[in-house]
């Protein structure tokens, strides 16, 4: 069964809890344990709900070696199973692309087979203000930057077109007939997409494009607009997730991770074992917390401290 319910994992962590304390035979520990490693998919709401996590994690200082290596396996699982989701997401530019480009490639076989009815008109190149201008670039639009829009016979198409280009412009360095070829170019394969329709969708995904590419916390997108990265006909069809800003995605990624970090020990207390001893008075009376020490791919050490003569010690 893939992917134990939180209510199991919930009583076999119980159960696990229970078979430490009772000392039960080392097998029954490892067969629970055998149990969670090939059941359960972790994932950071699951070891937070169900703080299974805190419990297996306690385990990697057990005194049976066959508990400790089990509980140490299992942590550095669910520590994949939870930082998958991340490290996709992290590259998921990448792959993101490498999807679209397929994806767009077999728009652009249609649109190809298209492009013989498709009557676009020759654009009136835009009027060249140059690198010269005066202009903030932060500050450049259509009208500061002289742009004739208005090569369609279609109102709805040129208004288009302009608001792409006002929010593709702005902070670039890059002339306006560059930029006005992208935002033309962004403004046809959206009508492509939209089966040469203006239609509501045509209009709420150009208000998306817009609204993204003005955005200033995403200059990202501009940016790889500009390069060539995001091309027009993958930008028309991105949605506004996939727009959404790579520092914004960084940031969700990092919040995951310490959360993440958080579930599995910040909410360990100090606990007492008689599981653990003391290499001084080799009592066993200890008490003991864990800490994620750097970054979060180093195991997790334990502090100890034996509550019979004060000796501390710590061990990963
Ligand atoms: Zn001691």
């Amino acid at each position: 069964m893939p992917g134990m319910e939180a209510k199991d994992i919930k009583i076999h962590g119980a159960n696990l809890d229970k078979a430490v304390r009772d000392k039960l035979p080392t097998d029954h520990i490892t067969s629970i344990l055998g149990r969670l490693k090939s059941d359960v998919v972790a994932t950071e709401q699951i070891l937070r709900e169900t703080k299974i996590g805190m419990i297996v994690n306690k385990l990697r200082g057990h005194s049976e070696k066959a508990v400790a290596e089990l509980a140490k396996e299992i942590v550095n699982k669910w520590k994949k199973d939870v930082s998958i989701k991340p490290k996709s997401g992290s590259s998921s530019d990448a792959k993101g692309e490498v999807a679209m480009k397929k994806e767009s490639s077999t728009n652009g076989a249609a649109s190809g087979r298209d492009s013989s009815n498709k009557s676009t008109p020759t654009p009136t190149p835009a009027r060249k203000t140059g690198g010269g201008s005066s202009v903030d670039p932060m500050k450049r639009n259509k009208q500061t930057d002289n742009i004739n829009y208005n090569i369609y016979d279609d109102d709805v198409r040129n208004r288009a077109v302009g608001m792409i280009y006002d929010g593709m412009v702005i902070g670039a360095d890059a002339t306006p007939d560059d930029i006005f070829k992208l935002a033309q170019e962004t403004e046809t394969q959206l009508f492509m997409l939209h089966h040469k329709k203006t239609d509501g969708q045509y209009r709420a995904r150009l208000r998306s494009i817009y609204f993204n590419l003005k955005d200033t916390k995403n200059p990202n997108l501009r940016k790889n607009v500009w390069s060539g990265r995001i091309e027009p006909h993958r930008l028309a069809s991105m949605t506004s997730e996939e727009m959404a800003s790579a520092e914004r995605k960084r940031e969700d990624e990092k919040i995951e991770q310490e959360n993440m970090k958080e579930a599995m020990v910040a909410k360990a207390p100090t606990s007492v074992t008689d599981q653990l001893q003391c290499g001084k008075c080799k009592r066993k009376n200890v008490s003991y917390s864990q800490a994620q020490t750097r970054s979060a791919d180093e195991p997790m050490t334990t502090f100890c401290e034996c509550l019979q003569c004060g000796h501390r010690w710590k061990f990963s």
